[in-house]
């Protein structure tokens, strides 16, 4: 096992990284830029680094301040928590070449899930169902275009390969609209990531967003942890997440998650990840693998009792899988709320100095945050202050507790998202389950 760990990220989740390496009795480095020197866990760790200014492009995606912090250090591994450089080949490859340990998939993996083309490629030859569409890169054809968005059938979506976070994509409803919108996201697509190849898909009109958790260690072992329902989204940004998901049945589970854990073996994933599906009428359709730690994790530890980051470490550092796929057993419901340093109603962020934090708190209720009393949330990075989770016997449970745990929330001096998390917990479609994507969106009038 490793005896140090440089944790390459800040927030709720660098804290939540200390934590399991206090558990585990691996010591911690810290790393952060002149502005988060007064985040919780950097007070906490055994040693802490400050690896440049404010601005993320100078400490948090500084690739030689990281690595040059764990060798100054003498660390053995770097966890690089989501956001930033979690699913960065470039950095994995780095961290590789350096004599560290990745805490994450091997470079060439977290590549070829980085291009939605050969990722969706990866996934249909392992037997994971995918949306209909091109199955590959557009040419330059307009003709071929227009044939195979007929024999898909309208609307269909026009996606970059390349694309990230919500953008360079673009629905497509009639075939007089579709030429124009293939040069428009090449253009985007280049001008922003660089690539402009392109792909297309079938759109889907009201789906849900159900994604499944893996582990799998560097021996043949890969398991599913059930699956997380994430259609609680306001610009594809998720909201509440919850596990398991409605209506999903154990048989049905097993289906989905052993075709993801099948999938894993054949491209000798390593670590944890997560397979993200569009759910509509009864069929799951994948969309991309998140091939890193996500922030809605703690609903799946919650059902399952495993804890994700621990096996991610044990993974990293060439243990065996701690469980098999019958050790894996859902016990009751999860649910998690993002609480955000932001306006409740116009969604604009609001940084600034917390005067007055109280935490919820009994049974079944987890609080993943790094604020405190006097913490002031900085306006450079993301504005995501903490999680709410909660977990209990039931739906019916673990949403009361939520609404329970909501109301014993004090956070003043900033203003933040528990209004609408309130209003969504006592939403009458939410409370009986199985929401689509844009079922918030119309329910703000967005
Ligand atoms: P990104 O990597 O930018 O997050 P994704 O491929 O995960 O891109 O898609 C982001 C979101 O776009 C999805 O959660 C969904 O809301 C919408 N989307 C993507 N593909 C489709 C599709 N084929 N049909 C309907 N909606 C889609």
């Amino acid at each position: 096992m490793f005896d140090k760990i440089v944790i390459a990220s800040r927030g709720e989740i660098a804290l939540r990284i200390l934590r399991c390496c206090k558990e585990m009795g691996i010591g911690t480095v810290a790393v952060h830029s002149s502005a988060d020197r007064d985040l919780k866990h950097v007070r906490l760790a055994d040693e802490s680094v400050c690896i440049g200014p404010a601005s993320s492009a100078e400490s948090y995606l500084n690739i030689p301040a990281l690595i040059s912090a764990a060798e100054v250090t003498d660390a053995m591994a770097i966890h690089p928590g989501y956001g930033f450089l979690a699913e960065n080949a470039d950095f994995a490859e780095r961290v590789e070449q350096s004599g560290f340990a990745f805490i994450g998939p091997r470079p060439e993996t977290i590549r070829l899930m980085g291009d939605k083309v050969s990722a969706i490629k990866a996934m249909k030859s392992s037997g994971v169902p995918c949306v209909p569409g091109s199955d590959g890169p557009l040419d330059d054809d307009p003709e071929s275009s227009v044939n195979m968005a007929r024999e898909i059938g309208y609307p269909i979506i026009v996606k970059a390969a390349a694309g990230g976070g919500g953008r360079g994509m673009r629905v497509v409803h009639s075939e007089a609209a579709l030429i124009n919108a293939i040069s428009l996201t090449r253009a985007e697509a280049q001008a922003a990531f660089g690539s402009d190849v392109v792909y297309m898909e079938k759109y889907l009109e009201n789906p849900r967003h159900i994604e499944i958790q893996v582990l799998a260690d560097q021996h043949g072992n890969a398991i599913h942890l059930a699956e997380r329902d994430c259609s609680m989204q306001r610009r594809h940004q998720k909201v509440v997440e919850e596990a398991p998901a409605p209506g999903i049945t154990p048989e049905v589970r097993a289906e989905i998650g052993g075709r993801c854990a099948e999938a894993c073996r054949k491209i000798g994933y390593r670590g944890a990840g997560t397979f993200e599906f569009l759910y509509e009428n009864g069929k799951f359709y994948f969309i991309e693998m998140n091939t890193r730690i996500q922030v809605e994790h703690p609903v799946t530890e919650m059902i399952t009792g495993v804890d994700l980051i621990k096996e991610q470490i044990r993974i990293a550092a060439d243990e065996r899988l701690g469980y098999t796929q019958d050790d894996i057993i859902v016990r009751g419901h999860a649910f998690e709320c993002r609480l955000n340093a932001e306006d409740p109603k116009t969604f604009i962020p609001s940084p600034g100095t917390i005067s007055q934090f109280h935490s919820p708190g009994g049974l079944g209720v987890r609080v993943d945050s790094h604020i405190y009393n006097g913490y002031c949330v900085p306006p450079y990075y993301d504005s995501m202050i903490g999680k709410l989770i909660v977990h209990g016997d039931s739906r019916e449970t673990a949403m009361a507790r939520m609404r329970t745990a909501l109301s014993e929330c004090v956070i003043e001096g900033i203003k933040t998202n528990i209004p609408l998390h309130q209003d969504i917990f006592n939403d009458a479609a939410f409370q009986a389950g199985g929401t689509n994507i844009h079922y918030l969106e119309k329910k703000l009038g967005l």
